[in-house]
């Protein structure tokens, strides 16, 4: 497995992430998420849509402006004034793409476009060809492939290759499609459209089954080279496939997954807590690699076997993600050892007697309350060091402070924690 294929990641934060609800962002907060994703080395970032709205426009104009180490992308109809709008706003990109999409399914075509499927192959290539007026680099997407007939798929992509279309998309539009047939889908278009070698297969997926990673590594497994996502998984719906977890997938697993990309992981917790702070939520707690939990241990025989060799119970590194440390919850399941890690790690380490009577109290009030904070911790520790003297009223620190200097995503007891031991020192 030594020579190992480039995946590109093309991100669609801003653009299909932002349609989600309650994921509005202004044009300044797009150019810091933009930014983030040119540090992480995204290959592709659609910036959005520009004919929706004037906002949208000037949003997509901005990232174009800014951003040199990726391509700028800017989603259209397959219509004049989307392609016009499109190419308008990216202008100035150091290097841009246009994105264009008619709908292809049964349904789409004679309900919502009421168009034949020879008029939509018509106005496919016709839109690709004007938006290479533009740029060299187009993108073709077929809406609704997931229920589109195979024939006509192959059809209307082998058109709008021969018309100039670099990347064709096959999007999951609807999140219904199942691993092992969508990866036979992907295998069938590369293998029977004549001109397949000349373009980049891409894949977008959507989560309402929990399915965007699975059926996207399958994609990539049956031929796919563009991968479409978004940091947190947001997008419509349930979202799209996560960023984090298949550049991870590909990464932790490359024992089987013979593809790279160029992803710098480290970027990957930060652009997550970036993202969280812009948007009205944050990944769920038990979200992998980027939620409050992905790296948290409550169990005491967990606690104990991460403290003495981290990859018991962990299959990444959380510095590898950007994760500052890996967070063990302290709670009623927890043993002495991982308290008295905590105590020292405060900034109070504790002789043997002293470790015990702070237990003793410890496992007391953990019966009574599930989680127990640093400052605690702390408390506890210095009724037994100091014969209860309660902690000085400025190291009190509030976990609300703390969740919202980081993000609203995430909070860090360690972090506080040291806070917390320095200011009582
Ligand atoms: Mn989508």
């Amino acid at each position: 497995m030594s020579k190992r294929e480039k995946l590109i990641i093309f991100d669609t934060t801003l653009r299909d992430g932002e349609q989600s609800p309650g994921a509005s962002m202004t044009k300044d907060e797009k150019v810091r998420i933009a930014k983030a994703l040119e540090r992480m080395r995204v290959d592709v970032i659609e910036a959005g849509f520009p004919i929706a709205s004037p906002g949208d426009f000037e949003a997509v104009q901005a990232v174009a402006r800014v951003v040199k180490d990726a391509t700028v992308c800017g989603l259209a109809r397959a219509l004049e004034k989307d392609i016009d709008r499109a190419g308008e706003a990216l202008k100035e990109a150091h290097s841009a793409r246009i994105h264009t999409f008619i709908a292809t399914s049964p349904i789409h075509m004679e309900r919502k476009l009421r168009m034949t499927p020879d008029q939509v192959v018509e106005q496919a290539v016709w839109a690709v060809k004007r938006a290479r007026r533009y740029t060299d680099n187009v993108e073709f997407s077929a809406e609704d492939a997931g229920r589109s007939e195979i024939d006509f798929l192959c059809r209307i992509f082998e058109a709008v290759i021969a018309a100039g279309a670099g990347t064709i998309n096959v999007p999951d539009t609807v999140g219904y499609s199942l691993p092992q047939i969508f990866g036979e889908t992907m295998r069938a278009l590369i293998e029977r459209i004549p001109n397949s070698d000349q373009a980049v297969f891409s894949v977008h997926c959507h989560n309402d089954l929990g399915l965007a990673v699975a059926n996207s590594l399958a994609a990539i497994q049956a031929g796919a080279r563009q991968i479409e996502c978004t940091v947190n998984g947001i997008g419509e719906r349930a979202g799209n496939c996560s960023l984090e977890e298949i550049v991870m997938v590909v990464k932790v697993r490359r024992d089987h997954l013979p593809y790279t990309t160029l992803i710098r992981t480290e970027k990957l917790f930060p652009a997550s807590q970036m993202l969280s702070g812009f948007i009205s939520f944050g990944p769920q707690p038990n979200k992998a690699i980027v939620g409050r939990n992905a790296f948290a241990h409550e169990a005491g025989i967990h606690q104990d076997g991460v403290l003495k060799e981290r990859t018991t119970y962990e299959i990444i590194d959380p510095k590898e993600v950007g994760v500052p440390e890996s967070r063990l919850v302290l709670g009623k399941h927890s043993g002495r050892h991982a308290l008295g890690q905590r105590c020292d790690t405060l900034g109070f380490p504790l002789t043997r007697e002293q470790l015990d009577a702070v237990y003793r109290r410890f496992t007391a009030l953990a019966d009574r309350k599930k989680g127990i904070l640093d400052e605690e911790i702390v408390a506890l520790v210095k009724e037994v060091v100091d014969g209860g003297a309660p902690p000085p009223a400025k190291a009190r620190v509030e976990p609300a402070t703390v969740r919202g200097s980081l993000g609203r995503g995430f909070a860090f007891p360690m972090r506080a924690a040291r806070r917390l031991g320095s200011a009582s020192r």
